[in-house]
């Protein structure tokens, strides 16, 4: 520990809340579901009856309390935007301005319906106007530059071998289905999913105007250029290994790997020199690329890059459009039963697009400072567990556990909204014109990140807007970020007991910190480069603690045939098994010296923990969209967030009073713990 340990910031670990007058509240005893054990399902115990009384609303694929306040906050932003949108005199360039013209043009559905296609002519004139292959490059270009990235894309990266510093890379995405293998796959869901997917594009084109004949033909070509790319591509579970996508390259060597493509013509379009930092996430991609490029006709790549435009402006489109692009990849996709009403969709759009515009506006009235302090220290709290925890492994030698403790002592911790915000003053946004102002906020996105490459990381900067109801770890700059949207009730309430808040937003803090010593964050090393600095023999002691968590969840199913990817959902695995640890020994560590909390209802404080994150956690989630997370989302679904970390929990099983034969206590050898 040495010199490390004295770099250590010493917290002090006070309790979380304030003292008040007001009786906090605690677990919602009427959401349990007494009649199942909580030693055989705590998923369903501890939340069964809120969901049963609670059903998916139509226009969700998912709820739980949490999503609704995810909802409620979407209430918020309309509050905001209406009133900038009556603010019809804000001076041009100013943020009630650019927001209020966006939500307003997004509004008038009446006038985006009446212009029907006839924004979309445009593009599909660029692409019509092309002679040959060679004269792709332009078009590609000024279509990555409103962010449809195909058939590879162009971002900002952090050099993982120099983490101060931001690299051009090039990535690969070369299709629109959420993962390859749904162009693969023999099974029958697969099958059809691609069925119903090629008559999707055809009647897209049938949409703008195209005969049948054209529109079936096109979207067989569509289809067919995709499935070639999805071959190609690296699966999500090798994507897992950050290794796998570090190609340091120079212009001559991406040249090299597609000739066809005129690089030279695409970085000056792009502002970018010949001699930038570069990294190739995926050679053999890029070779099929050019393979496409010297053996597609020039009228199959036309098609190709209709579909992509048609595909990522859809919601922008005329009500048909939006309707048949929602009827394939929300219903039959993901099971979501409607559309969300039009000033739903327009928020979200404005947070998306011109997310820290209105994530200032929504700051400045509902994240008051107090919670930002709060929330720092909870953090600080859970990160000293996680410090006393490591320092506790006896599997791992002390000169591993000194680069942990360096990697603790240098975590940067970001919460609520950024200290610099994004300057939004040159998007040109107009009240009559939604197509051009959707495309705008794209190409805003698309430049703020192009105009970091190439410079010094500057970290000041987000990867989630502040209304966002999610939290990260970035490996590259060893943080964790909390945005203002996740810091509310239910997760974070000013008004619960420590139980209810260390259960709830603790384990969510736990679980980004662990992200830091997951299968892929402990890949890198304190300020963030890509190396190991494990002992070999630490290493293969945490790789096989992490293939007892994998194989965990292999035998995790939805329905037959149906399970999670262990291997893929590793990291967020990981960061669940260690979140609930952490944050059940900062609460305990809480607790020490005070007055112990009553019991409710019965249940002790260590039970409200346990209860707390069943009842944060445990989303119902349409059969659909979990079809679609066994394939594409690094996250277990909420049943298995809660079932999994907890059942490996020997202070849960204690909580509980568990008996050793129960499900929810795996037999000694099948137990997992990392941290
Ligand atoms: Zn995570």
């Amino acid at each position: 520990m040495r010199v490390l340990k004295a770099l250590l910031p010493v917290f002090l670990l006070s309790q979380f809340l304030v003292s008040q007058t007001a009786p906090l509240h605690s677990i919602d005893v009427t959401d349990l579901d007494r009649k199942v054990d909580p030693c055989s399902d705590f998923y369903e115990f501890s939340n069964g009856a809120w969901r049963a009384s609670h059903p998916i609303p139509a226009t969700m694929v998912r709820w739980s309390k949490r999503w609704e306040s995810g909802e409620t906050t979407k209430d918020k932003l309309k509050e905001i935007l209406d009133t900038a949108q009556q603010d019809t005199g804000a001076a041009k360039g100013s943020t009630e301005q650019i927001i209020g013209d966006y939500y307003g043009a997004c509004m008038d559905e009446s006038r985006v319906n009446a212009r029907g296609i006839e924004p979309l002519k445009k593009w599909f004139a660029e692409i019509d106007a092309v002679n040959d292959n060679s004269g792709l490059q332009p078009v590609i270009a000024n279509m990555h530059d409103i962010l449809v990235t195909v058939p590879f894309n162009l971002s900002s990266s952090t050099d993982p071998h120099r983490p101060t510093w931001v690299l051009a890379d090039i990535g690969a995405s070369g299709y629109a289905l959420p993962d390859r293998d749904y162009y693969l796959k023999p099974d029958a869901r697969f099958k059809e999913a691609r069925e119903k997917y090629v008559k999707h594009i055809a009647k897209m084109f049938t949409l703008v105007g195209w005969d049948e004949k054209s529109a079936t033909s096109g979207a067989q070509t569509v289809m067919a250029m995709e499935t070639r790319f999805a071959e190609v591509s690296l699966d999500n579970v090798a994507l897992r290994d950050p290794r796998a996508s570090d190609h340091n390259s120079t212009f001559a060597q991406l040249q090299s790997m597609a000739p066809h493509f005129d690089w030279v013509g695409y970085f000056k379009h792009n502002q970018i020199a010949q001699d930038v930092d570069l990294n190739v996430d995926q050679p053999k991609y890029m070779q099929e690329f050019d393979q496409q490029l010297q053996q597609t006709s020039l009228a199959d790549w036309k098609v190709y890059l209709k579909w992509q435009v048609l595909h990522a402006s859809a919601n922008a489109l005329s009500a048909p459009i939006v309707e048949e692009h929602f009827a394939f990849f929300g219903k039959y996709l993901r099971g979501q039963a409607e559309m969300k009403p039009r000033w739903k969709r327009c928020v979200e759009f404005t947070d998306q697009y011109l997310g820290e515009a209105l994530g200032q506006k929504y700051t400045e009235k509902y994240f008051p400072p107090e919670a930002k302090a709060r929330a720092q220290e909870m953090v600080r709290n859970i990160l000293l567990a996680m410090r006393d925890d490591i320092l506790t492994r006896p599997w791992m030698s002390d000169e591993t556990k000194e680069r942990a403790m360096a990697k603790i002592a240098t975590f940067d911790i970001k919460v609520g909204y950024p200290d610099k915000w994004k300057d939004y003053s040159k998007v040109s946004v107009r009240r009559n014109t939604f197509f051009e102002d959707y495309l705008a906020g794209r190409r805003f996105v698309v430049d703020d990140d192009r105009g970091t490459i190439g410079k010094p990381v500057d970290r000041t900067r987000w990867g989630m807007t502040p209304p966002t109801s999610n939290a990260y770890y970035n490996p590259l700059w060893n943080e964790i970020v909390f945005p203002a949207g996740i810091l509310q009730p239910p997760g974070f309430d000013n008004n619960a007991v420590d139980a209810v808040n260390y259960g709830s937003i603790g384990v969510v803090m736990g679980h980004e910190i662990s992200h830091g010593f997951d299968d892929q964050g402990a890949r890198y090393d304190y300020v963030g480069n890509l190396r190991n600095w494990w002992t070999d023999s630490d290493l293969k002691q945490f790789q096989q603690r992490g293939a007892c968590v994998a194989n965990q969840f292999d035998n995790y199913f939805i329905e037959p045939g149906v399970h999670h990817n262990g291997k893929m959902v590793l990291g967020e695995s990981i960061g669940d098994l260690g979140g609930v640890k952490l944050a059940f020994l900062a609460y305990e560590k809480s607790l020490k010296g005070k007055p112990r909390p009553p019991d409710v209802d019965g249940f002790t404080p260590e039970q409200q923990f346990f209860i707390a994150w069943g009842q944060w956690r445990g989303d119902a989630i349409r059969i659909e969209e979990q079809r679609v997370m066994m394939q594409a989302d690094p996250h277990p679904t909420g049943k298995y967030r809660v079932i999994g970390p907890l059942s490996n929990l020997p202070q849960f099983q204690e909580a509980f009073s568990c008996k050793a034969d129960a499900p929810m206590v795996p037999s000694a050898d099948k137990r997992c713990e990392v941290w």
